[in-house]
């Protein structure tokens, strides 16, 4: 299997240099790749029903041969049109094809035919529009695989057939056979012949759940070496020998919560212990103040002579935490400097010439900190804002510019406790578990389309009264439609009580410096409505902002929905959030009203793992962990499993030398071979 990896696709017939880079879009390079690119779904061709039979509305499969078929013929546009009578035997329906003439053939050729779509009544007749069609020796359950523009799933079927015919008869299993019995698990052989073409839709779930179980115990292990790695990084050179967290209290214009305090002390605990760094996580709800506690440390480190590098994942946020920390630092003679992607080339030497000669203290910014110009004369303490976001390699390449330099890590979203075991591990956790004092609850309401003139006119009162608010609209679909649906959005609401507000539009294809400078403006009270894709989710603080009203709420994970509702409830304020939603689906529901019930972040969070499993987790790619495929689909249980799995499998062989771990160090270095997830060694 492992020579697979260096077969190129091209080997395979009809993949010639073109074809390639298609498949190369998809991450697929090798025959390797290929094996390991699983199918989205299947299209289920084995059980053929009649056409009285066909479900409404819902795409099935209907046998039967053809009665009548005319010539293709050109309508407008240049397009082709082809209509043939097809009967089962009892019923007849009409099937059209757009642009296929070639199909007219195998139409008027007599055999027994299986067609794919969606069966229509009109009237007193059936049609299917569009089906895909194939010769009855074709029944079966058939792959769909993620597809890219070009290269439709029956080319990747068809490349895929090919890749199966090349598997060696004896496969070697990365799983050691102990482990597959124990968890109940099919061989790699069976798992990856039958997720691609399966002979029954239970085949599916025995392979899918050993790909699973491989896919997620492989991550853990890969990410208990990361970890065991940066254990190994001995003494901490640079402690600090005073403690100065007192004086920089004595600087904020607020008291610091007992919360805030508590976790500044065990930070500065941890970096005068004299031995290894420290290696603290802060995890605190949105709101609860983790910039002051980083502010803190910062402060105390620069005064015990280290420099400090805090990176956050936003240029918004970069420059956020900039202008509230200079304020402060820049007052006591602390130099800080922002360095962010869109800094000019000329003061971005200016600031490079001055971290590395000690000049400056404190350097904020974002990816751009990692780039390999950037060096310090002495980097003592990192910290990283909204940590989940970045993948393991930026952290180290991060950390790795410093000799031993004390790690904070900050995280607002609440992981889920068996989650964050796994992406955290090793780490120290200080939770903030107290709000500011004055904070009140946002109340959050749900409700359906037909509601939301009055919404706007709810909006529109505050507006009146001084207050500002913010429209999340998801992408819908492509995010080329991005911009297109957020402006017609502000378009539409000029029919609105809304009208004569003054909108800003904020959204992720704008540049940086004019995503500045509408949230400028927002913050600066000059923009009334903040219509917005999810750019604002992190971290954005205009405490004048009371009102969050979030369109098509449920295509928002609970965590996300609960991000985005602490964008507002940060002033003193009685602040709403808003959840608009017309779906009806039980779940939903239920998923919505945990939002208007509760307002604790981690209960949320919680909940949101036990009604949609960790798919939605793994899926949306803001752990910094690398891509998964198969983990997507997985349960609860195959984490649980494969967490007492990688701990029993590293007591026994930490470093995976043992002849039956050979299969599963080789797939972990794959793993994370893949971008932004960082080598092993
Ligand atoms: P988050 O934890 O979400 O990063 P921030 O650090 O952005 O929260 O803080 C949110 C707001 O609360 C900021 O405006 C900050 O100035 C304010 N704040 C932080 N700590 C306190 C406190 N102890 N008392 C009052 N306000 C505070
Ligand atoms: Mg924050």
């Amino acid at each position: 299997m492992a020579s697979l990896f260096n077969m190129p696709v091209t080997e395979l017939k009809k993949i010639g240099a073109k074809r390639a880079e298609l498949f190369a879009k998809l991450g697929i390079y090798s025959v390797g790749d290929l094996v390991r690119f699983y199918p989205r779904t299947y299209e289920d061709w084995s059980k053929p029903c009649r056409i009285e039979d066909a479900p409404e509305g819902m795409v099935c499969c209907i046998g039967g041969y053809v009665e009548r078929v005319s010539p293709p013929s050109r309508i407008r546009g240049g397009m082709t049109i082809l209509k043939a009578v097809v009967c089962d035997g009892n019923d007849r329906m009409t099937v059209t094809f757009f642009n296929q003439p070639y199909l007219y053939d195998l139409l008027s050729s007599g055999v027994d035919l299986l067609f794919y779509g969606t069966v229509k009544k009109a009237g007193y007749y059936y049609e299917m529009t569009a089906p895909t069609v194939s010769a009855l020796q074709k029944a079966g359950i058939h792959p769909v695989y993620p597809q890219t523009a070009g290269l439709p799933s029956r080319h990747i079927e068809d490349a895929a057939k090919q890749a199966m015919k090349l598997l060696p008869e004896k496969m070697n299993d990365p799983l050691p056979e102990e482990l597959r019995e124990k968890y109940g698990l099919c061989s790699l052989d069976f798992a990856i012949r039958k997720i691609h073409f399966p002979d029954t839709f239970d085949d599916v779930e025995t392979a899918r759940k050993r790909l699973a179980f491989e896919e997620l115990l492989i991550l853990q292990l890969g990410m208990a070496r990361l970890k065991s790695g940066r254990r190994d990084s001995g003494t901490a050179a640079n402690r600090i020998v005073q403690d100065y967290s007192q004086e920089f209290f004595s600087m904020l214009p607020f008291e610091p919560t007992g919360a805030q305090k508590r976790a500044v002390s065990e930070c500065i605990a941890d970096m005068s212990s004299g031995g290894s760094p420290m290696n603290r996580l802060v995890q605190g709800d949105v709101g609860s103040g983790k910039t002051a506690v980083a502010a803190a440390v910062c402060y105390s480190a620069v005064k015990n002579n280290m420099q400090c590098a805090f990176m956050a994942p936003t240029e918004i946020l970069a420059a956020q935490h900039y202008n509230s920390l200079s304020q402060l630092l820049l007052s006591c003679g602390i130099k800080v400097e922002l360095l962010t992607g869109s800094v000019k080339q000329k003061e971005k030497k200016r600031i490079c010439a001055a971290l590395e000669n000690g000049e400056t203290d404190v350097v904020i910014g974002t990816h751009a900190l990692i780039s390999e110009n950037v060096s310090f004369s002495n980097l003592g303490l990192v910290i990283t804002d909204e940590q989940h976001r970045f993948g393991v390699s930026q952290r180290s390449a991060l950390i790795s510019k410093g000799k031993s330099p004390h790690i904070l890590v900050m995280s607002a979203t609440p992981i889920p406790r068996t989650l964050a075991l796994m992406i955290f591990g090793d780490l120290e956790l200080s939770v903030l578990d107290e709000l500011p004092p004055g904070r009140q609850k946002v109340d959050t309401f749900l409700i359906d389309s037909a509601k939301r003139f009055r919404a706007f006119g709810f909006l529109k009162k505050h507006i009146n009264e001084g207050r500002q608010c913010y429209i999340v609209c998801p992408l819908v679909g492509q995010s080329e439609m991005e911009l297109e649906s957020a402006e017609e959005y502000i378009e539409k609401l000029r029919s609105t009580p809304l009208a004569d507000c003054r909108t800003g539009l904020l959204h992720g294809k704008m540049k940086p410096k004019d995503k500045e400078a509408v949230m400028a403006d927002f913050s600066s009270g000059k923009i009334d409505v903040l219509v917005s894709t999810t750019v604002i989710e992190v971290g954005v603080d205009v405490p004048n902002a009371t009102i969050m009203m979030i369109e098509n709420a449920e295509r928002f994970g609970l965590s996300q929905l609960h991000q985005l509702r602490g964008r507002v409830g940060r002033g003193k304020e009685k602040s709403y959030c808003i959840l608009v939603s017309d779906h009806q689906g039980d779940t939903t529901r239920q998923r919505l009203t945990v939002m208007c019930k509760t307002n604790d972040g981690f209960r949320i969070a919680d909940e949101d793992l036990r009604l949609r499993g960790p798919g939605d987790f793994f899926g949306s790619r803001q752990h910094g962990l690398p891509e998964l495929k198969v983990a997507s689909m997985s349960s609860m249980e195959i984490l649980d499993q494969t967490q007492s799995a990688a701990v029993e499998i590293l007591r026994d062989d930490p470093m995976l030398e043992k002849k039956e771990h050979r299969g599963l160090n080789f797939e972990t270095k794959r793993l994370f071979s893949k971008t932004g997830s960082g080598q092993l060694q």
